[in-house]
This record gives C-alpha cells, structure tokens and sequence, in this order.
C-alpha cells in the first residue's frame, strides 16, 4: 500500500453535498423533468444486457417509431445527445470523398458542415441567414448540381427559431439518389413531422426538449434506404462506437440471434425516456402538436402586447417549442438575461451560433408547455424590460 503522505488530498468542494438549484428551464432546453421520468430514471438500474433491459429498449423503439411515426426496424436510441446522433448518421451514411449538401440556416447546418468535412466529405452548402429557409426549387437546383449522396436539413432551427418546410423534400432528394437527414431535435412532439409519409431517410431527436427527459440519450431512425447504403460501404465508418452494425446488434434490429456486447448504454437514462416515449404516445402525437401551438400563440400574443417583435414574421414558420424575440431596441441582451435569471429563476437565452446578437429566446416544451408558464415568463421580461436600464450604445 502506498504510504498516505504521498496521496494528493481531494479538492474541498468534494467533501461538501451536492447542491443544484431548482431553475425554471424556459430556454430552448433542457426542460425541466417531470417527476414521473425522473422517477423512472430513479430506479435501481439492472444490467445493460439483461433480458428485461433489452425489453425496455424494444419499448424504446416502439416509443420512437410513433414518436418519429415509421415503421422501420432500424429504429434506436444513440447513448449520447443529440450530436452523438448527428455523428452517428453522418459517420455512417457518408465514405470519405463523397459529396454531402448541407442547409445552412442556423448553427446546426454549420455543425453537420463540420462534422462532414472532418470525416473527409466534400461539403456543399445552401445558405441563408438566421430566420430564412430554403424552397424546393432551390434545395433540387443545388441536388442537380452537387450530385450528394446526403442532404441535411433541420426541422426545428432552434437557434433561430424557425420551423422548415419539409413536404416534398425527400422525393426531390430520391430523384437524385440522395438521402434526407433531418434534425427534430427541437421540434419533436411540438411540431408535426412524419417520417415515412414524407420519406426522410435518417431522422434524429434529442431527450431533452418536448420530450422532457433528462439530457443524454438520442433517438434516430434509418429507412431501408439509407440501411442500404451504411451496409454496403467499402470502408469502416471512422467511429466505433458510433458504428450501426455494432449498434444494430445492440438493439436487436440486425435478425441475428445474439446480442453481443458493444458499449455499456446508459441504463437510467433509457428507463427516463422508455418514460418520455410513454408520456408522448398517452398524450397523442396530434394533440402534443396542437397543445404547442396553442400555448406558443397565447405566448406570442403577449410578447407582441408587450412591444417586442418575433424574430420569425411568418406565423407559419414559427416553431412551437422555441420562440425567438428580436433583442429590444437600446437594451442590453445579456443584462435581460441575467435580472431575469437573478429575480424570478427563469432561464431563458440569447442567440446561439449565427444568432447571437439577434435574438432572444424562450423554450416551453412539453411539461414546460403550459398558459401558467408562459405567463409567469411574460411577466417576468416585462419586469426585466422596467428595470434594466437602456444601454448607452
Ligand atoms: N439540433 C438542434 C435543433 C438542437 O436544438 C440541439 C440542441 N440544442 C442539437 C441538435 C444538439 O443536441 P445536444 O445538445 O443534445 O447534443
């Protein structure tokens, strides 16, 4: 045994108990937890590969194909957050040389463009500034002439705000042998979106948003499609953990008899969303939708009673869950931020990527996505909007 003179002692912090404050979560996620989810990750946890865990993850893929509404069989939660599952279809889909096109309206476009490019794509993008979106003919004239073999687009543009029209989208991208990856993280359960009846190929969401679970776990779907694709590649995805033939077996969705151990999957954090995947199919997807709608009109109503102007000025493309607020004119974003955090507990946030400067915004998802709540929150930037004083730039 080492003699103890020789141990470095542990940092005081660590002696003390954890604290973490209750906070209203009204940005663009996380949200606050349910007790029931928080109950569920709660629980004793059993063994990644015991038998009654691979039922709950086969609970967990029955949950995400109503949630995403398919029925493919490759259907499965990532063990990781939303990135892991951006990296997860990008790693797959895309061989190093080929050609990805990228929709660029906000920072997770930026993200898919960089994640491609590091694993040796050549990127094309589309652009636009925060708060615009791509038309069809637009997205088909950039198809015909980049020939990807992977377009993205995000549903829920959460950094600006916006809601993207997909109709139409995934014929377009077949007719050029193109798949469509599209982002729910931010508009899952808050915005209507059909995997199948509007052929996207790989669709991903997030546990944290209308979903309400806590942050970590990440779920995604492939068509027959893109399975095609990621099981007749040539070379090895670069990641392997993030690998599908792995992961398939994991989940049980490759038909073979056994399933072999690949990393340890978080365990409580399946329990929460086998959960949040509960609630979302006891509720109904139609009136999860329409509930956002409501509450982010009532919300919008006030913000404009109030004198502030939305972001998105096309009602329609609005997104439920995240609604952004043009920074008031003469006042200090960031000073909003901090009095309304300070004073009623509330987060809300400014811009993110691209956006920073431009907006703020407020998140009311799922359990958070209630008349109280954004009540108390317009009352809350009407407090801060009397307090801090107008800056002097
Ligand atoms: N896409 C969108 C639209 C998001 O809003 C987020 C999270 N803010 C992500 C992807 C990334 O998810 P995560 O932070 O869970 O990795």
């Amino acid at each position: 045994m080492m003699p103890r003179s020789v141990l470095s002692r542990c940092a005081p912090c660590m002696l003390r108990p954890l604290e973490a404050p209750f906070r209203y979560l009204f940005g663009p996620g996380p949200s606050n937890v349910p007790p029931r989810i928080l109950a569920a990750g709660g629980r004793p946890i059993i063994g990644h590969m015991h038998s009654e865990m691979f039922g709950i993850m086969n609970d967990i893929k029955k949950g995400i194909q109503y949630a995403f509404q398919t029925s493919n069989n490759m259907t499965l939660a990532m063990s990781g957050s939303g990135h892991t599952a951006m990296e997860c279809a990008v790693f797959n889909i895309v061989e190093p040389g080929e050609s990805v096109l990228v929709a660029i309206n906000g920072i997770w476009g930026e993200r898919v463009a960089e994640i491609a490019e590091r694993m040796g794509a050549k990127v094309h993008t589309l652009f636009k500034t925060p708060g615009g979106h791509f038309t069809n003919a637009e997205i088909e004239q950039a198809l015909a002439k980049h020939k990807p073999v992977l377009f993205f687009l995000a549903h829920g543009e959460s950094s600006s705000g916006l809601v993207h029209p997909v109709d139409g989208v995934g014929d377009i991208c077949h007719k050029y042998n193109c798949l469509l990856l599209v982002d729910s993280v931010a508009s899952l359960g808050a915005a209507p979106l059909l995997m199948d009846q509007q052929n996207i190929d790989i669709l991903y969401t997030g546990s944290q948003k209308a979903l309400n679970a806590p942050p970590g776990t990440a779920p995604i779907s492939f068509s027959e499609r893109a399975c095609h694709k990621m099981f007749n590649r040539k070379t090895k995805p670069v990641s392997y953990l993030l690998d599908m033939t792995h992961l398939s077996n994991y989940w049980g969705n490759d038909g073979k008899p056994e399933r072999k151990y690949h990393h340890t999957g978080p365990v409580s954090g399946f329990f929460a969303l086998r959960e949040s995947l509960a609630i979302l199919a006891e509720m109904g997807l139609e009136n999860s939708w329409s509930h956002h709608t409501e509450v982010a009109e009532y919300l919008w109503k006030g913000l404009e009673d109030l004198g502030l102007k939305l972001f998105i000025k096309d009602k329609d493309l609005r997104l439920p869950s995240v609604t952004t607020i043009a920074i008031p004119e003469g006042y200090d974003w960031k000073e909003l931020l901090a009095y309304i955090m300070k004073h009623h507990q509330i987060e809300f946030t400014g811009g993110l990527g691209p956006s920073v400067g431009m907006v703020l915004r407020i998140g009311l998802m799922g359990y958070n996505c209630n008349k109280a709540n954004a009540a108390m929150a317009l009352a809350a930037l009407e407090d801060a909007l009397k307090q801090c004083r107008k800056s002097k730039a």
